[in-house]
C-alpha cells in the first residue's frame, strides 16, 4: 500500500486498521458514526497524504459521550468496583498496550510523523508506564482521620472521584498524553470523554479498542475524535462534566477555563505551553552541555512543552557553545518516520507554516540564523520538514525569544552575569520547565530556587516520569499531573462528622 515509503512493511495489524474503513466513536461502548455522519481525513505529515478517514463529532455527539459516560458512573459495575479490581483492569491494559507496541508505533509514527524508533522506544513504552503506575495507586487512595477542638467528635475524609471528566489533548505525544489523563483519571474511578488532536487522531482510537479488549465497562471511556470547534468547545461548556484536564496551547486554555466558568464552574487543571530557559554556566562539561542543550531542544522536531527554547550562555563560553550546537544541528538526520531518520517533519502544513513565519519574524528582527530555517525540498517534498534552525541574538523582547513557536527553533544569547541570568531566565509569561549545566552543585540548586518553572533538570533535560509530578508555574497552567499529585486532580475530598456524644 502507498501509506508507508516504498521499502517498509507494515505489521498486518496496522494495515488492517487502516483499511477496515472509517474510524468511528467510542460511545457507550459502541463504535459509532457521528451523529450528522460528519468525517474528517488523518494526514501522514511525511508525504502530506490522507491515512483514513475519521468521524468529526458535533455537539450532539457530546450530549450523547456525556449519557453514557454519567450512566457508567452511577452503574454498580464501575463505581462498586474496589480499587484492587480497577487496578488490575489498568495493569492489563498495560499488558495489551505493550502486546501492541509495533502497530501502535506504526500508527503513531504514521500519524504524526515521529521516528519509528521514539515510538516504540519512548511513547508506546511510556504510556504503558503510566498505566502501570496507577495501577498501584488504585488500592492506595485514602482519606484521613482529624482531631477538631471539638469533644466528642469522629471525623474523617474520603476521596471521590470527580465524577465524568472531560479529557482534551494535543498531537505532539498523541498515545503518551491519552495516558497521562487516562490513567490516573481510571484509577481514581471517574468515567471519561476523550478528545484527542484533530492530527492525530489514530492511536487514541486503536487505545479505544485495547481498552475494549481488557474489559474496561461500556461507557467508562468514550472518545470522540473531532475539531477544537465544535467537538472540544462542547465538552468544555457542557453541564453534564464536572471536570475538563486540558493540554495543549495556552491560547486555547484561557478559552476552556472562561467556558467552564461559564457553564457549571467545572473543575479545570490545565497543562499549557513554555518558552523553557536553558542554561549554559563556563564551567559546564562542554561536550555534554553542548549535546544536551541540542536534543533539549530539537527532539520530537522541536515539538515539546518543555522544549529548551531559550539558550543562554555565559559569556566565556559563548562562541564555543554556539558552534558546537550548529554543527550538531548539522548532524541530525531528517526524514521519513521509517527512514531511521533522528527527527521526523512537523506535524501539519498549517505548524510549518506557522513556523515558518516565527523564522521570518527572527530574521526581520535582527536575529542572525547560524543555521536552518528554510523547508526541507528534494525528495521530502511533500511532507512538512523543516531542519533544526539556530537563531543569535542580542534581544529578548523579539518574538521568537518570547513566544512558543513549537517546532525546531532556539533562540541562543550570551549573559553575564547571575542577577542578569535570572532576570532574563523569568522574564515570560511561561513557566512550565528549566535546564542548567553547570559543575558547581550550590549553582545548580541556586538556580532552581530562582528560576519559576515547575521542573527543573540539572545536567540533563527532559526526563520525565509518571512518579515525578509535572506541571507549570505561571502561564504553563496549575495543576501537576503525574505522581501522587495527579490522584489530587482527579478526586475531590469529603469531610465526614459524626457526633460521638
Ligand atoms: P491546542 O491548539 O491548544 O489544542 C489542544 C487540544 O485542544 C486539541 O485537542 C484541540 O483540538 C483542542 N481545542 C482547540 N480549540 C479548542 C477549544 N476552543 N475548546 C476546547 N478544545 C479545543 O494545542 P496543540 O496545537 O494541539 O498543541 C500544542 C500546544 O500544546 C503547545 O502550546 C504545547 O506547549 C502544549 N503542550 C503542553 C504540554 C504540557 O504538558 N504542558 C504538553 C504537550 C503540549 P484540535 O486538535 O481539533 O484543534
Ligand atoms: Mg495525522
Amino acid at each position: 500500500m502507498s501509506i508507508a515509503p516504498p521499502n517498509v512493511e507494515l505489521k498486518p495489524g496496522t494495515i488492517q486498521f487502516l483499511e477496515s474503513g472509517p474510524k468511528k466513536l467510542l460511545l457507550g461502548g459502541e463504535w459509532l458514526d457521528s451523529a450528522d455522519g460528519a468525517v474528517f481525513e488523518s494526514i501522514n505529515p511525511a508525504n502530506g497524504k490522507g491515512l483514513v478517514q475519521v468521524a468529526a463529532a458535533s455537539s450532539a455527539d457530546v450530549d450523547r459521550a456525556v449519557q453514557a459516560a454519567r450512566g457508567a458512573f452511577e452503574n454498580a459495575s464501575w463505581n462498586r468496583m474496589s480499587g484492587a479490581d480497577r487496578g488490575n483492569l489498568l495493569w492489563k491494559i498495560a499488558d495489551l498496550i505493550e502486546r501492541y507496541t509495533d502497530e501502535l508505533s506504526e500508527l503513531e509514527t504514521l500519524d504524526n510523523g515521529k521516528p519509528l524508533r521514539v515510538s516504540s522506544r519512548v511513547d508506546v513504552p511510556q504510556a504503558a508506564k503510566h498505566f502501570r503506575y496507577y495501577a498501584g495507586w488504585a488500592s492506595k487512595i485514602e482519606g484521613s482521620t482529624i482531631p477538631v477542638s471539638f469533644p466528642n467528635q469522629l471525623v474523617y475524609t474520603v476521596r471521590e472521584p470527580m465524577g465524568v471528566v472531560g479529557l482534551i489533548i494535543p498531537w505532539n505525544f498523541p498515545l503518551l498524553m491519552a495516558a497521562w489523563k487516562l490513567a490516573p483519571a481510571l484509577a481514581c474511578g471517574n468515567t471519561v470523554i476523550l478528545k484527542p488532536a484533530e492530527q492525530t487522531p489514530l492511536t487514541a482510537i486503536r487505545l479505544g479498542e485495547i481498552l475494549i479488549e481488557a474489559g474496561v465497562p461500556a461507557g467508562v471511556v468514550n472518545i470522540l475524535t473531532g475539531y477544537g470547534v465544535p467537538t472540544g468547545a462542547a465538552i468544555t461548556a457542557h453541564p453534564g462534566i464536572d471536570k475538563v484536564a486540558f493540554t495543549g496551547s495556552t491560547e486555547v486554555g484561557r478559552k476552556i477555563m472562561s467556558a467552564a466558568a461559564g457553564s457549571n464552574l467545572k473543575r479545570v487543571s490545565l497543562e499549557l505551553g513554555g518558552k523553557s530557559p536553558n542554561v549554559v554556566f563556563a564551567d559546564a562539561d562542554m561536550s555534554r552541555a553542548i549535546r544536551g542543550a541540542t536534543w533539549a531542544v530539537f527532539s520530537n522536531t522541536g515539538q515539546e512543552c518543555v522544549a529548551g527554547t531559550r539558550l543562554f550562555v555565559e559569556r566565556p563560553v559563548y562562541d564555543q557553545v554556539l558552534e558546537g550546537l550548529a554543527a550538531d544541528s548539522q548532524k541530525i538526520r531528517i526524514g521519513n518516520g521509517f527512514s531511521g531518520a533522528h527527527l521526523g517533519p512537523v506535524v501539519s502544513e498549517e505548524q510549518l507554516e506557522r513556523i515558518l513565519g516565527y523564522i521570518a519574524s527572527g530574521k526581520s528582527g535582527g536575529a542572525e540564523v547560524v543555521t536552518g530555517g528554510e523547508r526541507l525540498g528534494g525528495e521530502l517534498a511533500d511532507g512538512y520538514f523543516l531542519p533544526p534552525t539556530v537563531f543569535a541574538h542580542h534581544d529578548d523582547s523579539l518574538q521568537v525569544v518570547q513566544e512558543e513557536i513549537f517546532g525546531p527553533v532556539v533562540a541562543v544569547s550570551a549573559f553575564d552575569d547571575w542577577d542578569e541570568l535570572v532576570a532574563r531566565a523569568n522574564a515570560t509569561q511561561y513557566g512550565l520547565a528549566a535546564g542548567v549545566w553547570t559543575r558547581d552543585i550550590s549553582r545548580a540548586h541556586r538556580f532552581a530556587a530562582a528560576v519559576k518553572a515547575g521542573t527543573v533538570w540539572v545536567n540533563q533535560y527532559g526526563l520525565i516520569d509518571a512518579a515525578a509530578p509535572f506541571g507549570g508555574y505561571k502561564e504553563s497552567g496549575f495543576g501537576r499531573e503525574m505522581g501522587k499529585d495527579a490522584i489530587e486532580l482527579y478526586t475531590q475530598v469529603k469531610t465526614v462528622w459524626v457526633n460521638l456524644g
